[in-house]
């Protein structure tokens, strides 16, 4: 994929969730306007600082909200380090909460796995919103991975009607699955460097597979985007059900995915790019309008061992990408459905 098809993909990705958030806060033209900048603000964070920071206070003004605060478990202190190493401290961000773990702040957090919208209670809520005063009505978003959660989003409003238990929350579960239903790139682009670092101090290698839906073009030309976007749920879930927590599974363009395995070999690797392509092609995919298709996907493979004296990891990591790319054309080229290892 070009730069432009890329950028492409991403706007209408962009756009569907727009639709989606549009019906339900934008009731007017302005708030479209700003939902759409929001969007796009997020989407053009290219730092973890810059992304924060488009969150809490893009959101804030977006939604023309009175107060938004963002909390994140933070075990291993991996974050603030990150912050850290950017430049500005966790404690540069006024409305950032960055805690060990998610037990006790909040009694909601318990069950939190929806939206949970309702009365602010000081006592339930100063934890996660510090400084907050006078609000009436909070919505709690769940930021969750493979059921885990990671910590959460809280929009607040000195309105009480603002975020009633009977508010429809769909567009809040949507933007937390935004956010985390997948890693993105820019996630990738980071976990790749540390994995990389990992991988030059252990002496291990790191192995990288990308993967492409084939003729996922004819899907959307005969069935619409809407299914396509269907298909490539499911394709997902299914790449996600055969990898292992310690691998990094990121969507990197529109279909196609990248997934890092940590301290593998290139044969079993092979294994299990094997048995994802099996995943994905040996039941047929439900459409919403009852018919099933057969999907099949072609993935390329390659792998580094970084040298002890490797300094330039982010060139080290371009490659990696760029030579699983070339296996993966390879598997196209060779009549698709199948997977490539790069001879390099
Ligand atoms: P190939 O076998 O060569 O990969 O053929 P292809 O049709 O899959 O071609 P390519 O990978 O170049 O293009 C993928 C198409 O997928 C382009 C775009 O229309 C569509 N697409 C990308 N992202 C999304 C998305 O999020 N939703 C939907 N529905 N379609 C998408
Ligand atoms: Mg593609
Ligand atoms: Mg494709």
């Amino acid at each position: 994929m070009s730069a432009i098809e890329e950028l492409q993909a991403e706007l209408e990705a962009t756009r569907q969730e727009l639709e989606l958030v549009t019906a339900e806060v934008a009731s007017n033209d302005e708030k479209m306007r700003r939902t759409q900048q929001r969007e796009l603000r997020l989407l053009q964070a290219e730092t973890l600082d810059a992304l924060i920071y488009a969150l809490i206070d893009g959101l804030r003004v977006s939604y023309g909200l009175d107060y938004v605060s963002l909390v994140l478990a933070d075990p291993d202190h991996d974050i603030r380090h990150l912050l850290l190493a950017n430049g500005t401290p966790a404690s540069d961000f006024a409305h950032l909460v960055m805690v060990e773990s998610m037990t006790g702040l909040a009694p909601q957090y318990i069950a939190l796995r929806q939206p949970w919208l309702g009365a602010f209670a000081p006592c339930d809520h100063q934890l996660i919103c510090p400084g907050a005063t006078d609000m009436a009505s909070i919505a709690m978003i769940p930021l969750t991975h493979r059921g885990r959660l990671l910590g959460s989003i809280n929009l607040c409003s000195r309105d009480a009607e603002r975020f009633t238990r009977y508010h429809a929350s769909d567009f809040m579960a949507h933007l937390g699955d935004v956010l985390t239903g997948w890693h993105n790139r820019r996630y990738l682009s980071v976990r790749l460097i540390e994995e990389l670092a990992r991988a030059r101090r252990d002496g291990t290698r790191l192995v990288c597979l990308m993967l492409d839906i084939d003729h996922f073009k004819r899907v959307n030309d005969n069935w619409g985007h809407a299914a396509g976007d269907d298909v490539l749920r499911e394709i997902a879930q299914r790449v996600e059900g055969q990898v292992r927590a310690s691998d990094v599974a990121a969507r990197y363009g529109g279909e196609e995915f990248v997934v890092l395995l940590p301290n593998t070999d290139v044969a079993s690797a092979l294994l299990l790019a094997e048995r994802i392509r099996t995943a994905i092609s040996e039941l047929p995919v439900n459409l919403p309008n009852e018919e099933a298709i057969t999907i099949t996907a072609s993935i390329g493979i390659a792998e580094v061992q970084p040298a002890p004296e490797a300094d330039d990891l982010k060139t080290v990591g371009d490659s990696l990408i760029a030579r699983a790319d070339v296996a993966l054309y390879a598997a196209k080229s060779a009549g698709r459905n199948r997977v490539v290892v790069e001879q390099g």
